[in-house]
């Protein structure tokens, strides 16, 4: 199985671009934003916890997430790998996803990195939030916490996965969408 990160700041394309290489490499796409968006609208537990966390920026739980994760790669078949989008996005979180893969003897493919400037960030949520109004990206407040997380949080895997010798990027900007995706498919047909 192939395991693929497809990481980068808010507002990158990573949700843009996934599909179209899920598509081409035959992957299943995992967005833990996606399956927690799911389970606010599910009314579950895990939804009610999940909600007021996200709505304000902040990051759930890293074994929650995590555990998502697990339960995709026990549960989901019929595919030649998945395609990570959003996970992981914490250094524990990292650590736990190396672990889930080394136990199912396999190693991570890479990371494919998008990467925007942080002025680029903001224009690309206030345009998001004009198209697919979530709750998130509407308060420029909210924004700003999402911003200064990632490069507490998950800009520190950068690092991490350049040491592993697994770290691969692209510029998402500038570039139109097409163009973009361009280098996307260009990069993981490397890997
Ligand atoms: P996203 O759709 O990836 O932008 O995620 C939306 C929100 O879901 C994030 O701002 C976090 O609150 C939460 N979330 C998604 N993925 C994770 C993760 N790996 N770890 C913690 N929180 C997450």
């Amino acid at each position: 199985m192939k395991y693929y990160i497809l990481f980068g700041p808010p507002g990158a394309g990573k949700g843009t671009h996934a599909g179209a290489i899920a598509e081409k490499h035959n992957l299943k796409h995992i967005s833990t934003g996606e399956l927690l968006r799911a389970e606010i609208a599910a009314g579950t537990e895990l939804g009610s916890k999940a909600k007021a966390i996200i709505a304000a920026g902040g990051l759930v739980p890293d074994e929650v997430v995590e555990g998502m994760i697990e339960n995709a790669f026990n549960t989901i078949s019929g595919v030649d790998g998945f395609l990570l989008d959003g996970f992981p996005r914490t250094l524990p979180q990292a650590d736990a996803l190396g672990k889930i893969i080394a136990a199912r003897g396999e190693e991570l493919t890479g990371v494919v990195s998008i990467m925007i400037p942080d002025e680029v960030i903001r224009e690309r949520i206030a345009h998001r939030a004009s198209v697919e109004g979530r709750a998130d990206d509407a308060s420029d407040a909210v924004i700003s916490h999402r911003i200064d997380t990632y490069h507490a949080q998950t800009e520190p895997l950068i690092d991490y996965y350049k040491a592993a010798g697994k770290y691969h990027e692209v510029c998402g900007y500038p570039g139109s969408i097409e163009e973009v995706r361009d280098r996307v498919l260009a990069l993981v047909d490397e890997l």
